[in-house]
């Protein structure tokens, strides 16, 4: 509908929109292309610390400590798991700093392609409202509502919504730096609670070094260390 109807009728009513729209439009396609083509920040499989590991399970005796290095170890890929990473069921694979599988890009999202996805989700936002705009200003001003041009408009902003929704949660994550998988399942991450059990986060830095950590600008983890965050 853009290139047949909007682009044609709308072309000298908003020049700027349409400039605007097409550099989102190829923004888009390169994030996309990067966030379901790159190396998510999947975690080498084999490793000797995972033989290490399951040989002092062995001779473990306390029970809890026991448990709790069982909880590290993935056997799938046999290694042990850092902090934030999850084993990915679609992909089969371990994933550092894992964020969520995403169907849309047929990827997992994670330390390596986060920024991109973050990118992608804002262009897709972007370019969305602005078709959602041109194709009412189009109907409205050009053509005559039908049910098929009322449907068109319909899906389009439903799409807008949802995308924006997806482009804020996106955004808030990297803000106060949480993963997606961490903000739904706080509960099963001892280090994501305080000893009342309410959600805690203990990755953040503030907004800015949050948003600088998230696109790779400035590496948190370096200044602060893993040890240095409590876990209860
Ligand atoms: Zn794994
Ligand atoms: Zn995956």
């Amino acid at each position: 509908m853009y290139v047949g109807l909007c682009l044609p009728y709308t072309w000298s009513d908003f020049p700027m929109l349409h400039v605007v729209f097409l550099f989102f439009n190829i923004v888009l396609w390169i994030c996309l292309f990067h966030a379901s083509t790159t190396d998510p920040g999947y975690l080498p499989r084999n490793v000797p610390e995972y033989d290490m590991a399951i040989k002092q399970l062995v001779i473990c005796s306390d029970k809890t400590v026991g448990q709790n290095l069982l909880c590290t170890l993935c056997h799938t890929c046999r290694l042990v798991k850092p902090l934030r990473s999850k084993h990915c069921r679609v992909c089969n694979r371990c994933v550092n700093v894992f964020d969520h599988h995403c169907p849309y890009i047929y990827n997992c999202v994670g330390y390596k392609n986060r920024g991109s996805f973050a990118l992608f989700t804002t262009c897709v936002s972007i370019v969305l409202a602005i078709s959602f705009k041109l194709s009412i200003h189009t109907v409205n001003n050009y053509l005559e509502w039908n049910w098929l041009y009322k449907f068109y408009v319909l899906l389009m902003g439903f799409y807008a919504f949802s995308a924006f929704g997806l482009f804020v949660l996106a955004i808030y994550n990297a803000a106060i730096n949480v993963t997606t998988n961490e903000g739904l399942a706080f509960k099963k991450y001892a280090y994501m609670q305080d000893k009342f059990g309410r959600v805690k986060r203990p990755f953040d830095q503030g907004v800015v070094n949050n948003l600088l950590d998230f696109f790779h600008l400035k590496n948190l983890s370096e200044e602060k260390s893993l040890d240095q965050i409590t876990v209860t």
